[in-house]
């Protein structure tokens, strides 16, 4: 019998993604052969015009890591929607906007100038910048176009399933895997992850008061954290009240607090709102002096309670000045 088609994508993505199909160790093996990978940049010399060249539907099931910030990223998973009978969305870029969304928080511009004028490794500050066409004696060069706003992967095309984490976890992957091929799947549009907060999994929850308050926040760089006591019931900010569980808490494991990557439990519209609304309801006083320092602790609020997901937020981008 012949075996399920499957692609493997990155759009704006570090590569953590790519990373974490190949995190799945021995389990790669299961997967290698139960599928054909028809088309994984990263790892196989495929091409375009590969894919182009496949039958519409063809492809069982394309994996897509990476948010959509331009136009080829748009392209390809438009071309890839085409080609597949279902399009996960893998990973928190694709599935949130990610780390690459927190760029909504500025504008395109600002970003170019400073990567191409003002960072600090442009010692010659001429400000030459990549230019989307170019003619050379050789033909037509072209870049692809940056967007003004980067988008979550189904605000462009339709997504079946989304697999959270950044990256996700091997078992997660593992898991999101064998339902597919087994044909296990829930109700399309599902978050293929548990719908429990990380608390429950968590090492640590016994040791968290059934009513948590803290007179002070701290930034983990801060403290050396108590090893067998819940992370927010030192003031440390751990979003784990707030985020979907599934990753068994490896972060915790290893003494950092949950960010906050798998995303918002169901029914949830806007992860940060719920986030900052959370840890602002257990900041136990109403001292002025004491409130500032608790807020010391959040020099980025944004980026602290949407750092996964600006684009899907109720927020979408920063507005810019009429
Ligand atoms: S979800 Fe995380 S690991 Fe995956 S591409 Fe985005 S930033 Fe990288
Ligand atoms: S708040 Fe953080 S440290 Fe505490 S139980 Fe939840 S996930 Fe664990």
């Amino acid at each position: 019998m012949a075996k399920p088609k499957v692609a493997f994508y990155w759009c704006a993505s570090c590569g953590g993604c790519e990373e974490a199909v190949v995190d799945l160790a021995e389990g790669i093996l299961t997967v290698v052969e139960a599928v054909d990978i028809l088309f994984w940049p990263v790892a196989l010399d495929f091409k375009r015009s590969d894919v182009e060249a496949m039958a519409d539907g063809s492809l069982a099931v394309s994996f897509i890591n990476g948010a959509i910030r331009s136009d080829e990223q748009e392209a390809m998973a438009r071309l890839l929607r085409k080609k597949s009978k279902l399009v996960i969305a893998y990973g928190a870029c694709a599935y949130q906007g990610g780390i690459p969304g927190l760029a909504n928080l500025t504008e395109k511009e600002a970003i170019l100038d400073y990567v191409y004028r003002l960072a600090p490794s442009n010692s010659d500050g001429n400000g030459v910048r990549p230019q989307t066409s170019m003619k050379v004696p050789e033909g037509d060069l072209e870049l692809p176009v940056l967007y003004e706003s980067v988008k979550a992967l189904d605000q462009v095309i339709e997504v079946d399933y989304f697999v959270p984490g950044c990256p996700p976890t091997p078992k997660i992957t593992l898991q999101a895997i064998e339902a597919i091929l087994k044909g296990q799947l829930p109700e399309k549009g599902s978050v293929l992850a548990g719908d429990r907060a990380l608390c429950y999994e968590c090492e640590l929850n016994s040791s968290k008061p059934e009513k948590l308050l803290v007179s002070e926040l701290k930034r983990i760089h801060q403290v050396i954290p108590e090893r067998d006591k819940c992370l927010l019931a030192q003031g440390i900010l751990c979003l784990g009240p707030v985020t979907r569980g599934g990753c068994e808490a490896p972060c915790v494991k290893g003494g950092m607090p949950c960010t906050g990557c798998f995303g918002p439990l169901e029914r949830v519209r806007d992860y940060g709102g719920k986030a900052l609304s959370a840890i602002a309801s257990i900041v136990d006083t109403s001292d002025e002096n004491a409130l500032a320092k608790a807020l010391a602790a959040l020099p980025d609020p944004a980026g602290t309670f949407y750092r996964y997901s600006v684009p899907t937020s109720i927020l979408t981008r920063k507005r810019q000045a009429a």
